[in-house]
């Protein structure tokens, strides 16, 4: 059965009505997405593009290919039309038909068909290959701001030589430096320690003994990576003082992570200290503990929620990921996100897939008699759009436009 709701508006002409179906709203919304990554500026070989469809650093069973999974499919199935081919083109006919328009013209025929007011690019990581916000906003047709990670600024830091007892003071100081422009900081404290850590706000002694640790060991391996739960929890507690929202990378990610210790649950005590501050955290991803942060969001007034990175790698099964989270959390606290990094189906599939998923959740509602068609399409609007325009506090009517970055 067809699960769409109708209601009867009127048409442009006073005279005609017409019908608008829930699918129809969510179609012709633009979206914020308020967590992705840069398009990767390059070609990518049939194995480069294959080892971007999934989080695994390691090739599929011999016979198999990056292709035979729910994302590889849906590859096939949704973003072949849009480089001229046929649905569920040959994987090396799709490659070849990449090559062909080129990375330019791919990135902006799948980021325009993922339909965006707004993009947030996180440039924390391999940021030389992808495209910059400016870039994404280019060929998105969408404004872009900058989210920046929390824990890059402390590195550089490290890389420039601060002293121990200097890093406190020197932290706040380029975090605000690094942020003037930002729309938001993150933390990847989950690929780092894990997110089990302490609630509390280092003391500044602990963090300095902390830093001299890290410092010393940075000289030792040439390599500044923090990983230290002190310091990363300080990091996190600079975040908030930033004031900007605090994103927090939760759930599944590549195999740097021990999956159990990103359950977001595990940041509870953090939640519970940092409510004083009204900075809003935003959980992002979640799966396979989106249940549980839907749980956090409902139970705490400044956590949100998404299930972006699932959305896509579940393909055409992703309706029941946007279903579980939607069982608890409140409406006005889940966001869409893409997650999309690298290829630009992975932004494109993200959208896709995410409004095929409402469409069939919130159609459901309205055709069960539960809910009216008017407030299903507030949901569409709250989700799509209009949480992350309060969160973020962008304008009212932010939509498609040259990007902030590309103002200058
Ligand atoms: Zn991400």
């Amino acid at each position: 059965m067809q699960t769409v709701g109708v209601r009867v508006a009127r048409g442009p002409d006073p005279l005609v009505w017409a019908f608008v179906t829930i699918g129809e709203v969510v179609e012709a919304m633009r979206l914020v997405d308020h967590h992705a990554h840069g398009a990767t500026r390059n070609d990518l070989t049939r194995p480069e593009l294959e080892s971007r469809l999934t989080e695994s650093q390691w090739s599929p069973p011999a016979g198999t290919s990056g292709f035979d999974s729910p994302l590889g499919l849906a590859v096939r199935q949704r973003c072949a039309p849009l480089l001229d081919l046929a649905e569920h083109a040959d994987p090396d006919a799709y490659v070849a038909r990449r090559g062909e328009l080129g990375a330019g013209e791919v990135n902006r025929r799948l980021l325009r068909a993922a339909g965006l007011a707004h993009v947030m690019v996180d440039t924390g990581y391999a940021a030389d290959a992808l495209l910059d916000p400016a870039g994404m906003a280019d060929a998105a047709g969408a404004r872009a701001d900058e989210v920046v990670r929390l824990e890059q600024v402390a590195e550089q830091l490290a890389v420039e030589g601060v002293s121990a007892t200097g890093f406190v003071s020197a932290y706040a100081e380029r975090l605000a430096d690094r942020t003037t422009a930002a729309i938001a900081v993150k933390s990847v404290l989950a690929y780092r320690h894990g997110l089990d850590i302490d609630g509390d706000r280092p003391g500044e002694r602990d963090v300095a003994d902390a830093a001299g640790r890290w410092l010393r060991a940075t000289e030792t391996t040439g390599v500044a990576r923090v990983d230290d739960p002190v310091l990363l929890r300080h990091l996190l507690w600079a975040g908030i003082d930033r004031g900007l929202p605090v994103q927090l990378h939760t759930g599944f990610g590549d195999p740097d992570l021990d999956l159990h210790r990103s359950d977001p649950s595990l940041l509870t005590p953090f939640l519970r200290a940092a409510r004083a501050s009204h900075v809003p955290v935003m959980l992002l991803h979640c799966y396979p503990y989106h249940r549980n942060a839907a749980y956090l969001a409902h139970a705490f007034p400044d956590v949100y929620v998404d299930v972006g990175l699932a959305v896509g790698h579940t393909g055409a099964g992703s309706t029941a990921a946007v279903a579980e989270l939607l069982e608890l959390a409140p409406f006005g606290k889940v966001l869409f996100s893409s997650d999309g990094f690298g290829p630009a189906e992975l932004h494109f599939l993200g959208s896709r897939l995410w409004r095929t998923a409402l469409t069939k959740l919130l159609g459901r509602r309205v055709d069960d008699g539960d809910w009216s068609i008017t407030y299903a399409e507030r949901v569409a609007r709250m989700i799509g759009a209009d949480n992350a325009r309060r969160v973020y506090g962008l304008e009212p009517d932010d939509v498609a436009g040259p990007g902030r970055q590309g103002e200058g």
